[in-house]
């Protein structure tokens, strides 16, 4: 090792995620190489070690490329191409020769087996202790000025670092303001506004069936043209589950400029609409004439709800399906096919929540993550505007973008 390669140096800035898995691989790849990783907290790791409800949900089993970047509502091009160098196959064997195994859920998603997300920060801190990653904690950069050839980082506390190649990798910032320091080197940020929330419905009475769930609704926000498929919860602030998720995650832009205030209508039987269902209901009258509606739920709703909707379309439950009047199947079918609520207001999901915006995809190279605008900068992870639905669809970004910028930065440096 000459003295001249020895002072080559990749600065990481943030210890999550995606900072993480660029250092242990670009130190891996380069061990003639400094890396230097920034973190600005005390704390490594601190969402991994949330994430998941602390089992931290790893990735995704999906392993068509197509079928995987449609669940990214930002960057889904982008994705399509980060994904052929390193997928969710690599994620899984890269744990697995490392000694940490990941199971698959019915849903798809994967979590190590031992259902801790301590398992996947002892991986990666061994790697980073194996490849002599410094760690450097509490620093903040508060500046990048590149010098000729040497990258010279400004901390928040005066302190100095210089580098021959920086890969950003500082996660999400709810405000654009917090970007600053990125955007002066050039980069334009797209606006940050949250993505994965639920829909507040205050005092609204269906809340009262909190915890009551129903696996297959459709959900359409008819004023913005989005529309979502899946499982829902009525939670004792409004709706929340998959469908829900996914829906704020899409419209996420759109639902910030209204400020969270809009109309969603569901249909709670989507395999039916207002035609199908009339003729259902008219075989029912016929076939079921004699039993009550509130004993007989034809739709495998649950009791709950049924007995909900038919108080709403004012049918007691002991009149007979051959009794109740057009009126009230008109009701009925307004209530099963196309209900509309009006939310005002969001709640962050525990669980998993990201910021959606950060550094334009435009300005940077999806083959190497290097910034167009200024090269020897990288970036990973969050910090670009890239953000997926909950299911370890924002870490396998993470891992994704990480891993190709520590062998793009590994390549140029030698
Ligand atoms: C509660 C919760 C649960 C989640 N669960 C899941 C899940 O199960 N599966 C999934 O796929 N996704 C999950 N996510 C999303 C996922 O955690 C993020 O998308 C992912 O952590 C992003 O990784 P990152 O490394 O880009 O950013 P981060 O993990 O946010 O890391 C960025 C790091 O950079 C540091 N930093 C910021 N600015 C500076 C600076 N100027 N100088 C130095 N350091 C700086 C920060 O302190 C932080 O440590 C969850 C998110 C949350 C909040």
């Amino acid at each position: 090792m000459t003295e001249d390669r020895k002072r080559h140096c990749i600065v990481v800035i943030g210890g999550g995620a995606a900072g993480f898995f660029c250092a242990v691989n670009a130190a891996r790849l380069n061990p003639h190489t400094r890396v230097v990783l920034l973190e600005k907290t005390s704390k490594l790791l601190s969402k991994v070690k949330v994430s998941g409800g602390g089992r931290c949900n790893v990735t995704h089993a999906c392993f068509e490329i197509a079928e995987m970047a449609k669940r990214y509502p930002r960057g889904a091009n982008f994705v399509k191409k980060t994904f052929h160098q390193f997928f969710t196959t690599d994620t899984i064997e890269w744990f697995q020769t490392r000694g940490v195994e990941l199971k698959t859920e019915e849903d798809g998603r994967m979590f190590p087996s031992t259902n801790s997300s301590e398992t996947i920060i002892r991986c990666l801190l061994d790697e980073a202790a194996k490849y002599k990653v410094e760690i450097v904690l509490q620093a903040e950069v508060a500046e990048i000025q590149k010098h000729d050839a040497v990258f010279v980082l400004t901390l928040a506390d005066g302190r100095v670092v210089e580098g021959n190649m920086v890969c950003i990798t500082s996660g999400g910032y709810p405000k654009s303001a917090q970007f600053h320091w990125i955007s002066k080197l050039g980069h334009r940020i797209e606006e940050p506004v949250p993505s994965l929330f639920t829909f507040n419905m205050p005092a609204h009475p269906i809340t009262e069936l909190m915890g009551v769930s129903v696996a297959d609704v459709l959900i359409k926000i008819p004023a913005l043209k989005f529309k979502e498929r899946g499982p829902v919860l009525i939670t004792h602030w409004g709706f929340s589950g998959p469908a829900v998720l996914k829906l704020s995650a899409f419209a996420a832009r759109e639902l910030s400029k209204c400020d969270y205030g809009f109309s969603i209508q569901i249909n709670w039987i989507p395999e039916y609409n207002e035609e199908s269902l009339r003729g259902y209901l008219q075989e029912l009258r016929e076939s079921q004439g004699s039993v009550f509606i509130g004993s007989r739920n034809p739709f495998g709703l649950p009791h709950r709800l049924w007995q909900y909707f038919i108080q709403l379309a004012a049918i007691s439950p002991v009149t007979r399906w051959s009794e109740f009047s057009s009126k009230q199947q008109h009701q009925l079918i307004r209530i099963l096919c196309g209900d509309v609520f009006s939310i005002k207001g969001k709640t962050t999901f525990k669980e998993e929540f990201v910021t959606s915006g950060g550094v334009s995809l435009n300005e940077i190279d999806a083959n190497s993550m290097q910034s167009k605008i200024v090269p020897g900068v990288y970036f990973a992870g969050e910090v670009m505007d890239v953000d997926g639905v909950t299911g370890g669809f924002n870490f396998q970004h993470a891992w994704t973008s990480g891993y190709i910028a520590a062998v793009s930065m590994s390549k140029n440096i030698s």
